[in-house]
């Protein structure tokens, strides 16, 4: 089949019959209730892209081996274009959303192409697992299959292991083999954009202790199979909000879910690993499941902050504030906010690094470096943006207001910005800024830079431990090294 266009993804999603649940409801058409509607179109965006003329040759790739076409984010690199091939399909994908849709279905094909294309690792632990990851992958690209994935224990007593947990299968982990596969019970989170994929993936960040193999395990399985409950946290937006009040919430929501399994069958083909804590801690290192996602995710998390960076000027602009030397810098510094992750992004991508395997990935301190910045220097621009917009964030008319012929007149008058901005326009602007840095969909976007993929406090000590085993110090001996030895020693008599 090769690339999907967005009314097959549409069709999919519509032929399934997931066990969603929000709301106290069970929802059990997806495709027409409202609030799934507008996400699942701008999905649906996103696989027309790889059918565009102009967008084609930039995001997808005939494959040698198959001779269909497949996106760039299935190719596992082995050569500086293959990087830059992913970077731009990473890229048309991110400007599609603004950066606002994290997991978009590029992200976790990444993360199934590095787990098949490196099966060396799971090798060591098994004969199927490394098989069985490589079928899948086959099967997702073939197919243009979108995954969610749950890699978080649900945040029960963070203080104990999976193991001691007050119920053992609190957290998901096996209760059992049979002759079909794993049985497997208990949650999972936090499965972005779960109800409107084709499939959920699990594996598990590193951190498992001796008394957790039942919990170290990695799999696959559709997202309506018997048993999966996909259990969606409160919506934010009811599908039913004006474009023109809410130009990004009524767009852009991606629904999070906690997945919670009830005695759910995965089948022995689906299994990519178990009862192995070794295994699962190394899971990450060893298959780089890390490194090349954290490429799209820098991808999407420059142009997101270029997004905010933008519109945080556009609102200064439209009430002529930018003539202040105070707010000048505040944006200033959001400019050179955006240009260095742009240039650790290009570094990254310059100073790959080439694999044994032939695998090329781009460079991982300044990926890693991205990740530790984004978190402070997104909250940053939606700091800045609330500063600027002041009161007028709060005190902008709706569309419906400005649709009234009684009003009309007084909201041109009292609402329009410096001279040659509209009273349209710059609502306009003001609302786009309030979805980013006022409502609840901007504050979950704020909330998703900081923990997208872990702990950045956590992530930033283990970056920091990762330098210093590698650090010579050398120029801290050689700076050393012209001192003249001392003629006289402290002893403990003076
Ligand atoms: C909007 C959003 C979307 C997400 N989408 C996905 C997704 O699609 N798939 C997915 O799998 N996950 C997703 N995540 C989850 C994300 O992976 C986790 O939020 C992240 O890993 C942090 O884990 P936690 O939320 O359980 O926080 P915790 O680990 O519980 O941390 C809570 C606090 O306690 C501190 N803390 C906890 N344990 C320790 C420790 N051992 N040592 C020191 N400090 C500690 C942390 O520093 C933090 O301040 C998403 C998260 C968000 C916010």
């Amino acid at each position: 089949m090769g690339i999907r266009t967005g009314n097959e993804y549409i069709s999919a999603i519509k032929s399934r019959q997931p066990e969603v649940w929000m709301g106290g409801e069970r929802i059990t058409d997806v495709y027409n209730h409202p609030v799934f509607q507008q996400p699942i179109k701008e999905i649906a965006k996103l696989y027309d892209l790889q059918h565009d003329p102009e967008y084609q040759d930039q995001i997808t790739h005939v494959c040698s081996e198959t001779g269909e076409r497949a996106n760039n984010s299935f190719l596992l690199p082995k050569s500086a274009e293959d990087i830059q091939a992913r970077s731009r399909a990473f890229e048309v994908y991110a400007r599609a959303t603004f950066g606002l849709m994290g997991r978009t279905p590029d992200f976790l094909n990444t993360v199934v192409t590095n787990m098949a294309g490196n099966p060396e690792f799971l090798d060591k632990y098994h004969p199927d697992w490394s098989g069985n990851v490589i079928s899948y992958y086959n099967y997702i690209k073939k197919n243009d299959l979108f995954l969610t994935h749950a890699i978080i224990n649900p945040q029960n007593d963070r203080s104990k292991a999976s193991y001691e947990q007050e119920d053992m299968f609190t957290h998901l982990g096996v209760v059992k083999e049979t002759d079909d596969g794993l049985i497997v019970r208990g949650a999972k989170m936090l499965a972005t954009l779960a109800p409107v994929t084709d499939e959920v993936i699990i594996y598990s960040f590193p951190g498992f202790a001796p008394g957790d193999e039942r919990y170290a395990l990695a799999f696959a399985v559709p997202v309506d199979t018997p048993g999966l409950k996909l259990i969606c946290r409160e919506q934010m937006q009811d599908g039913k909000r004006s474009l023109f009040d809410h130009p990004l919430a009524s767009r852009f929501e991606e629904m999070d879910a906690v997945l919670a399994f009830d005695d759910v069958l995965v089948p022995w083909n689906r299994v990519f690993m178990y009862n192995n804590v070794e295994a699962g801690n190394l899971l990450y290192s060893k298959t780089g499941i890390n490194q090349q996602p954290a490429h799209q995710s820098g991808v999407r998390g420059y142009v997101k902050l270029e997004f905010a960076t933008e519109v945080a000027c556009k609102l200064a602009d439209s009430i002529g504030v930018d003539q202040y030397l105070n707010v000048q810098t505040d944006l200033g510094e959001l400019v050179q906010n955006v240009e260095t992750i742009r240039s650790l992004l290009r570094t990254a991508e310059r100073e790959y690094e080439t694999l044994p395997t032939g695998e090329v990935r781009p460079a991982a301190a300044p990926l890693e470096t991205i990740r530790g910045m984004l978190p402070t220097m997104y909250p940053r621009a939606i700091e800045v943006m609330q500063i600027i917009g002041a009161g007028g964030l709060l005190m902008s008319p709706t569309g419906a207001d400005f649709e009234n012929e009684e009003l009309r007149s007084h909201l041109d008058k009292y609402y329009g910005g410096r001279a040659g901005v509209s009273a349209e326009e710059r609502v306009h602007i003001f609302k786009l800024a309030w979805d980013l840095c006022g409502e609840a969909f901007g504050q979950r976007l704020l909330q998703y830079e900081r923990y997208y993929t872990g702990d950045p406090i956590r992530k930033r000590a283990i970056f920091y431990n990762q330098y210093k085993k590698k650090q010579t110090f050398s120029n801290v001996r050689d700076a050393l090294k012209g001192s003249p030895p001392l003629k006289t020693r402290m002893t403990e008599t003076n």
